[in-house]
């Protein structure tokens, strides 16, 4: 069951903050997804490309698909024509498949870059440094059929609220430091960062784009 006064709260907050909202879908059923779609919410997440392609079918054509989930290269391919935006993008080897696989298909990509801010190992993602240097050697340059809309990142999964907000600070001002170096590209201006439990302070701390779950759709 959807929380629907719980919604409408959230997504009047989220805009006049000018933050987008991405309900994360995952593990939930078509019929879920519609009844929040018929609340006015059309940009949906999901973590898996089976379930989003097996879900997309089933629902209205003007969603707008996110995948916030890791990405497997052999799995580019069936996934780039049928998402607005990948969030998760976490290596030059991943971004160089969807840059091939996204000029075979003759179409524009939008991508997240995917930083890796978080203490825990298994999260996946860019270090700062890493992406700097990318940056700052041209990797990012010659790419014609994928376009970098900015960065997303996860915090720790921790109650201490002020490691949580550090995080948050640190992809905030590599996010800026990166947009400044990389003048050429106008779309980059999306900054991916807050969940359910945590995208207050994401928002504190510059987010304009929050992925929530279980607070829209109950616990999973
Ligand atoms: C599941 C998931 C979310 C949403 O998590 P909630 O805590 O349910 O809001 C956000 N981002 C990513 C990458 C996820 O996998």
């Amino acid at each position: 069951m959807i929380d629907k006064k719980f919604y409408h709260t959230l997504s009047e907050q989220l805009e006049s903050k000018c933050v987008q909202l991405v309900a994360v879908s995952k593990t939930k059923n078509a019929e879920e997804i519609k009844s929040m779609y018929d609340e006015g919410q059309r940009i949906f997440g999901e973590n898996k490309v089976q379930e989003l392609l097996s879900k997309k079918p089933l629902l209205p054509s003007d969603i707008k698909w996110h995948l916030i989930g890791n990405l497997q290269s052999n799995k580019v391919k069936q996934i780039i024509s049928n998402v607005e935006l990948i969030h998760s993008v976490s290596s030059m080897k991943l971004l160089a498949e969807i840059e091939k696989q996204s000029k075979e298909l003759d179409i524009s990509t939008n991508i997240l870059l995917q930083v890796h801010i978080a203490t825990e190992e298994t999260k996946s993602g860019f270090t700062p440094d890493e992406l700097l240097s990318e940056l700052s050697s041209g990797s990012f340059d010659n790419l014609k059929n994928t376009n970098i809309h900015g960065l997303m990142g996860m915090a720790s999964f921790t109650h201490d609220n002020n490691q949580i907000k550090n995080e948050f600070k640190q992809l905030k001002s590599l996010f800026d430091k990166f947009k400044s170096e990389y003048s050429k590209n106008q779309d980059f201006k999306i900054l991916s960062m807050g969940m359910s439990g945590d995208y207050e302070l994401a928002i504190e701390a510059g987010s304009n784009m929050v992925r929530i779950g279980s607070l829209l759709f109950g616990a999973r």
